[in-house]
């Protein structure tokens, strides 16, 4: 398997955090979870385990990350990211800036070191909307949802005091910006890393479960906030990405978390990079 994708003049790499285990009592709909039963049935209930990646992007301009894993807050299994960038010989004073797709904590855990901050030379970006959201709104103007381990989010970002970047859809990195996909949370947004059609978009939580979320996007999971935003953030990417064929990377997408997405009417599919990646050429359609 290949561990990189070039994009533009930048080299990005899934980093494996760990694994989380979800179940389809977080299916909302009771017609859905039926429907999800059966796509589980048919892909192997290991796919309801969901991966967790962060990625590394290094390119001129700069070593940076997408999402920082989970960290101490999702348990032993994960929090594997120091080791992961190890392996490709960045050590954590390396990374230039942190670029977050949202605020859930297997997502901004790994920003927590031992002893103060992951990672002592990162900006940490964040949508703006997002930002405003977790970080300056009352915690008694927030949905009871929300309120749950705000502490420790609040925690973790006044350890980078000064370093936290609240940006718009502005060009923020050579080649980096933001493409709002609101609903999973209140800012959720995915970025696009590279320049033209030689790009790739890391989307955070666009999908949690290839195995139900891309033969049926519309079926909701209780982690998306505004679930209604939510599908339609999905499938407005989806439609996009299945359309031009440009490259993914998604925070809970089977291994090796980057790929392309193949659409097949309604239903889309994810193929792994290794194949997209070797036969740049050879994808009829794109
Ligand atoms: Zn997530």
């Amino acid at each position: 398997m290949n561990d990189f994708v070039t994009v533009s003049d930048m080299v990005v790499r899934p980093l494996y955090d760990g694994p989380l285990p979800t179940t389809l009592d977080k299916i909302p709909v009771e017609a859905h979870r039926a429907e999800a039963e059966a796509l589980i049935e048919k892909a192997g209930a290991a796919t309801l385990v969901m991966n967790v990646y962060a990625f590394l992007v290094s390119g001129p301009d700069g070593t940076f990350l997408v999402d920082a894993g989970a960290g101490p807050l999702k348990g032993a299994d994960l929090g594997r990211l120091p080791q992961q960038l190890a392996r490709f010989g960045v050590t954590p004073a390396d990374i230039d800036a942190v670029f977050m797709t949202h605020l859930h904590t297997d997502h901004f855990g790994g920003l927590i070191g031992a002893n103060g901050p992951a990672f002592p030379n990162a900006d940490i970006i964040v949508y703006r909307r997002e930002a405003e959201f977790w970080l300056d709104t009352p915690e008694s103007d927030l949905p009871a949802r929300a309120r749950r381990g705000l502490d420790v989010l609040r925690d973790c970002m006044a350890q980078y005091s000064g370093r936290v970047r609240y940006v718009g859809e502005e060009e923020v990195r050579p080649g980096i910006r933001a493409i709002p996909a609101h609903g999973h949370s209140h800012g959720h947004v995915c970025w696009r890393i590279g320049a033209g059609s030689n790009a790739l978009l890391a989307w955070g939580d666009l999908i949690h479960i290839a195995a139900i979320h891309l033969p049926a996007p519309h079926i909701a999971f209780e982690y998306d906030l505004y679930p209604e935003q939510a599908l339609e953030s999905r499938l407005r990417i989806l439609d996009q990405v299945g359309e031009s064929g440009m490259l993914v990377a998604g925070a809970h997408l089977p291994s090796p978390g980057i790929g392309r997405i193949v659409r097949a009417g309604d239903a889309f599919a994810f193929e792994p990079a290794n194949t997209a990646v070797a036969t740049p050429g050879d994808h009829s359609g794109e």
